[in-house]
């Protein structure tokens, strides 16, 4: 029998690495939603269960205090690297030997030694793994998106080789990798040669006291919305990988061109380029008076928006667990959604919402009006999507991943973890 290495205080210190955005960002931008919510919630869980958890990032502005507290014994500590401002992502890459010096710097101050570090996507993955090894602790990752798989997913995108690189480097190099969904396990082990007995699949969780079903005539007289329309609903991040432009194409095709709207919640300054490159496809197709681009909305708003709408979509080429569908589903609002990634495994065809095989607006278009035009249809999958999300709960999530933790720990500081180099030896 092993028994579970602690430190001398007994609590357990967490590194949480998320190099790129902090957990404390507004949501809804380019570059910050569902990754941002999961460093958050997971952060003040395994807090809340006694682990001390500081979660590291990259200082961009000038005025954010260097500590931050987020919850019971659950810490952001912003560190310089770059500009203090918001810069480009791929420029953040660039200062990551300065945010690895940094980090190691505040721990040395503040005399926190970590018994394990958790990085979040592969930037924070290259820092985390050699902070990982400069204290001689096991490196947990998560990549949230892969640049293989984004690729793949849409032939358009494009992704620095050497993050595919440091993606490749990183997985085979990690003491343990969490994913989402079992969908990413296969491709982390078929596209990037990640040793399977390393992959924990760890489904991503819901706040089912905030997301939760309320009066839908209420919902709607709060945001000013009229009680007979039908509203399609959109939320997340405004870029292309999002496939909003299906949804417009697709909000085109309805019959009943008179008595529906489309919300697009979500985007930024830093989106406003996209945002009218869709305002100007929602003009050409005849739609513009029914789509309204909605901004970036408070977390805690959004319950109001996914209760006022009747159906919500998401029309993505690729999601790797895709929180926004699993929200709608908690507010017993039926989903639309591409079938990909994540989404496969948290939606029902047919008895949550429907999933779409392909990336057009057609079949989007047809499920759509179906749902729009079948009051009793959308009510008995709405209330499905309530009970079959219950099993999304970020108490879940904290339990998966503290197993992942102690696992690693019950060796000792060197986490008795097997890359997959040793395990070829
Ligand atoms: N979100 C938000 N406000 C917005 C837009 C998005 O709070 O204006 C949140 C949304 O509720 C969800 C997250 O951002 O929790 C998006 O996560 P998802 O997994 O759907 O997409 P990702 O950002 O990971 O691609």
């Amino acid at each position: 029998m092993t028994t579970a290495w602690r430190p001398a205080t007994g609590r357990r210190r967490v590194a949480v690495i998320s190099a790129h955005t902090s957990p404390l960002a507004t949501l809804g931008g380019r570059e910050t939603g569902g990754m941002n919510v999961y460093v958050r919630e997971l952060s003040r869980e395994l807090g809340a269960r006694g682990y001390a958890i500081d979660v590291y990032t990259r200082r961009d502005s000038a005025g954010a205090p260097e500590v931050q507290p987020i919850g019971p014994n659950a810490r952001v500590i912003h560190v310089d690297a770059g500009p203090a401002r918001t810069i480009e992502k791929e420029a953040i890459a660039l200062h990551l030997d300065e945010f690895e010096r940094n980090v190691r710097a505040f721990a040395a101050r503040d005399r926190a030694a970590y018994d394990l570090v958790h990085s979040h996507y592969w930037m924070s993955g290259v820092a985390g793994a050699q902070l990982a090894a400069a204290w001689d602790a096991p490196h947990v990752v998560m990549f949230h998106t892969l640049a293989e798989v984004k690729m793949r997913a849409r032939l358009s995108e494009s992704e620095p080789p050497a993050r595919i690189a440091a993606e490749r480097a990183i997985a085979g190099a990690a003491s343990a990798i969490v994913v989402a969904s079992d969908h990413e396990k296969r491709l982390l082990t078929s596209l990037y040669g990640a040793g399977e007995a390393r992959i924990n699949v760890v489904p991503c969780g819901v706040d089912l006291d905030l997301f939760t079903p309320s009066d839908k005539r209420q919902a709607r007289l709060a945001l000013g919305l009229r009680e007979g329309e039908r509203i399609i609903l959109f939320v997340g991040r405004i870029e292309p990988l999002k496939g909003i432009d299906i949804l417009i194409s697709a909000a085109a095709q309805l019959h009943d061109d008179e008595n529906f709207k489309v919300l697009i919640v979500g985007g930024d300054a830093r989106a406003a380029a996209e945002v009218d490159q869709l305002r100007e496809l929602a003009e050409r197709l005849g739609i513009d008076h029914h789509v309204s681009f909605v901004g970036a909305v408070e977390h805690g708003k959004l319950p109001l928006y996914y209760n006022a709408a009747d159906v919500c979509v998401v029309p993505s080429y690729y999601e790797s667990f895709g929180l926004v569908a699993v929200e709608s589903m908690a507010c017993g609002t039926p989903v639309v959604a591409s079938r990909v990634g994540g989404l496969t495994s948290t939606i029902s065809d047919g008895q949550t919402g429907y999933l779409i095989p392909w990336r057009c607006p057609e079949p989007f278009a047809e499920r759509l009006e179906l749902l729009l035009d079948n009051d009793e249809l959308r009510a008995s999958f709405g209330q499905a999507a309530r009970q079959a999300v219950e099993r999304f709960r970020w108490a879940n999530v904290a339990d998966a991943v503290s197993d992942v933790y102690d696992a690693l720990l019950a060796n000792g500081p060197d986490g008795g973890s097997t890359t997959d180099e040793a395990a070829a030896r």
